[in-house]
């Protein structure tokens, strides 16, 4: 009974939907797009989710996050969508992994039947599609900004993303410095698990980069084109054999500083993976909370937040050179 609309609806019909049962989709990053994406797909039907997001709620998500409410402020995103997702449909299985995706921890992608990009993280994108290319995955590209978004389809039959935009382009300074309206989110989420349906029930999908434009409300349909010497199209893997990220330097020249407008904060991003061990930090600093996958700390009167993948956000220090000292301190003692 649960799915008699979607199964009186003649492009899905009974078969599809057991199709949409036996199927297993992984979707990275539970933000604005990620919970989504997920409330929408849980509801259809897919039968098996796995989620991947080491992010906590923070008050300015409530905007365009939808499965979350104030309540779970503080708590982690995956963890919590789970227990949501939960609730809407008990008959699906979710697995959740607090995790920052990268090349060490891939195979937690394992061999879904496609992968949902909700990430906001170009490097991510990247390391996804050398995944996605090495083991014949499809996967779904997707962004969102002010009040613009894009998606594309990224199969066998298509090109790929480095055949389309050959490197990462993000700007590593920029984080969440651009607004965005929360409409354009659900409508990008929208066209994103619309394509996964079709793609999981085997039906004719969009071969084209989407972008939309809901403010003015103008869809754009770009043919995109494979392009000659594309490494990952010539199975070269550099994101996920990790020769895109620098090794053997001291932490002070590995790490970049950045501003969060958002977050009223600067933050620390390791360029090389590190795995800290939160549990020493508990002799030498006041410890306001801890999680499995951060802990928030009190250092120089600043909140600093100092996440297990390396990622340290210190609130109200405007001071790059003493948010650089601390994280030092911080990547020494909880070697
Ligand atoms: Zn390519």
């Amino acid at each position: 009974m649960r799915y008699i609309r979607q199964e009186i609806f003649p492009k899905i019909g009974k078969e599809n939907q057991e199709k949409l049962k036996n199927s297993t989709i992984t979707i990275v990053g539970i933000g604005a797009l990620g919970t989504t994406v997920l409330d929408i797909l849980a509801r259809a039907g897919i039968g098996n989710i796995r989620i991947i997001d080491f992010d906590i709620i923070e008050l300015n998500n409530l905007q365009r996050q939808s499965l979350f409410s104030e309540e779970d402020i503080n708590k982690p995103k995956a963890q919590v969508a789970k227990e949501k997702i939960s609730k809407i449909n008990s008959e699906i299985k979710i697995e959740d992994f607090l995790e920052e995706l990268n090349q060490t921890n891939i195979n937690i992608l394992k061999s879904p039947d496609i992968i949902l990009d909700c990430t906001d993280n170009m490097q991510i994108r990247f390391l996804i599609n050398d995944f996605c290319k090495k083991n014949n995955t499809p996967w779904i590209y997707a962004s969102v900004i002010e009040e613009k978004g894009m998606t594309a389809n990224i199969t066998s039959e298509t090109p790929c993303l480095s055949c389309i935009l050959n490197e990462p382009t993000e700007n590593l300074a920029k984080c969440e410095n651009s607004g965005i309206l929360n409409t354009i989110v659900h409508s990008i989420a929208a066209i994103q698990a619309t394509e996964a349906i079709k793609i999981l029930t085997n039906q004719g999908y969009s071969k084209d980069l989407i972008s939309y434009n809901i403010w003015s409300q103008e869809l754009t349909k770009i043919k995109t084109k494979k392009r000659e010497g594309c490494k990952p199209c010539n199975k070269i893997f550099e994101f996920l054999n990790g020769k895109r990220i620098k090794n053997n330097q001291k932490s002070s020249e590995y790490m970049q500083v950045r501003k969060c407008k958002t977050k009223g904060a600067l933050e620390v991003i390791p360029e090389k993976s590190i795995q800290l061990k939160l549990n020493k930090l508990k002799d030498n600093y006041e410890i306001i909370s801890e999680l499995p996958i951060l802990a928030i700390l009190k250092i120089n009167s600043y909140q600093t937040t100092v996440y297990k993948n390396g990622k340290i956000l210190v609130r109200d220090c405007s001071s790059e050179e003493e948010v650089k000292k601390i994280a030092e301190k911080i990547y020494e003692d909880a070697k």
